[in-house]
């Protein structure tokens, strides 16, 4: 099977590329094993958020100082700005509208009710542009009854500390009430698929109206709205006071729908998604790779012009460690981690870790490297990459996107 350019890895930094890549006439397969780190998204990208523990407020700016190990300063400073421009209109593109802009970063509420820094917001989600300047005083809090993935005492609390004046409301709908028969059926992602109906949205709004008393402001857990916006809407336009939605623990519904919103706009733009599948490794001729053999497709290997390596960190197996090394499993590329087994990670689990920013090594346009060498036609995108850490610098959706388009330009212009 022959196609311009093969993905391996179909979450945000894949997709971001395969449609980068369709939209402009490449005929793109993108192998895809498995969910992707976007299931853990509450609604919110992150550009750049911290720099050595303080929060970063112009990421622009803050992006000039990066050491050249960063995957920002590979692509260079300054064209985070305009690629920064590009990401958000393909996720309008695909139907998703965030607010936020790269030159000065809002904030977005955790689940556990902490306020970090961010890029990109859906437009449904509670953000906070200035923290002295709080969007509203009184707020309802409504929390669904037997719906364990809201830390609402957490979320509450946190709330207070930046000056809210939170009244947390618990309520509950008859269609709740039934889902609640198995405790397993309360997971966000459930009840984002039953709470659908004109009726049932109305019962809740019902509730709202009748609980929230003097609130300005009322926020409620994002299980709303699995396909799109228009459960949001639907309930504003009921509730007579506005409503933003909070993030909730994973899965979370929001970060499906991103996903599932980006793989259908690549679809549509004539993709070839193969979902389910896996790299398992690749054949090489010199520094060029000719084609990739998938568990599924076996000995008929997907062959193309160009490869991109969007196969994700530890967490989706991007990359993988034994007692011995570090690696990467599908082309045993090089690797920029430390060599000491002791030195990967560190007892105290909130502690930074330095596996977090370990991947595969690359060369200023993010060709990957193996015994050394730079392969022409292998670019690496997304958590995957060495020089980042998402967890400690929260650079990972914007890494993702900004590589994916990058690598875009380099495979179009055939740099
Ligand atoms: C727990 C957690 C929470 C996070 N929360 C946030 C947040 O709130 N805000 C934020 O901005 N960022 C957050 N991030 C970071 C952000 O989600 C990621 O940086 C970004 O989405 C990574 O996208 P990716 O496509 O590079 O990798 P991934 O999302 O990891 O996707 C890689 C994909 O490749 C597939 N794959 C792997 N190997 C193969 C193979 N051999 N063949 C085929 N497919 C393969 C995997 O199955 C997976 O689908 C979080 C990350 C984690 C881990």
């Amino acid at each position: 099977m022959r196609t311009d350019t093969v993905i391996i890895g179909g979450g945000l930094s894949g997709l971001t590329c395969g449609i980068a890549l369709a939209k402009r006439g490449q005929r793109v397969t993108i192998v895809a094993s498995g969910q992707s780190t976007l299931l853990f998204n509450g609604g919110s990208m992150e550009l750049l958020g911290n720099i050595d523990g303080i929060a970063v407020t112009t990421p622009l700016e803050a992006i000039g100082t990066l050491p050249q190990s960063h995957p920002y300063s590979k692509i260079g400073a300054d064209k985070i700005a305009g690629l920064a421009d590009e990401a958000k209109q393909l996720l309008a593109d695909a139907g998703i509208d965030m607010e936020g802009n790269a030159s000065a970063n809002h904030w977005r509420i955790t689940p556990m009710g902490v306020a970090k820094p961010a890029w990109l917001t859906l437009k449904e989600n509670l953000r906070i542009d200035d923290l002295d300047k709080l969007p509203a005083k009184r707020v309802a809090l409504m929390c669904i009854r037997g719906y364990f993935d809201q830390p609402n005492g957490m979320l509450a609390q946190g709330l207070r500390e930046l000056g809210f004046d939170v009244k947390a409301i618990e309520f509950t709908t008859d269609d709740i009430t039934s889902l609640r028969r198995s405790p397993s059926e309360m997971r966000a992602t459930t009840l984002a698929k039953r709470l659908i109906s004109n009726s049932a949205l109305q019962r809740i709004a019902d509730q709202i109206n009748n609980l929230s008393d003097d609130a300005e402001l009322v926020l409620l857990p994002s299980v709303f709205g699995q396909t799109d916006a228009t459960d949001f809407q639907t309930l504003q336009s009921m509730v007579k006071k506005p409503l933003r939605f909070v993030a909730t623990l994973p899965p979370s519904v929001a970060g499906g729908r991103i996903q599932a919103l980006l793989r259908h706009y690549f679809k549509m733009l004539g993709g070839n998604y193969l979902m389910g599948d896996s790299a398992v490794s690749g054949q090489f001729d010199g520094d060029k790779l000719l084609g990739v053999t998938t568990a599924k497709l076996g000995d008929m290997p997907l062959k193309a012009n160009n490869f991109v390596l969007a196969s994700g960190s530890f967490i989706s197996r991007g990359l993988v460690a034994n007692y011995e090394r570090v690696f990467e499993p599908v082309f045993d590329l090089d690797v920029d981690a430390d060599g000491e087994r002791e030195q990967w990670t560190r007892f105290g689990v909130l502690e930074p870790q330095a596996y977090s920013r370990y991947g595969v090594a690359t060369d200023n346009d993010l060709r990957c490297m193996k015994d050394g060498k730079p392969i022409q036609n292998l670019r690496a995108i997304g958590s995957v990459l060495s020089g980042h850490d998402a967890v400690k610098m929260g650079d990972g959706t914007g890494v993702s996107m900004l590589t994916a388009l990058a690598v875009t330009k380099g495979i179009i212009s055939g740099k």
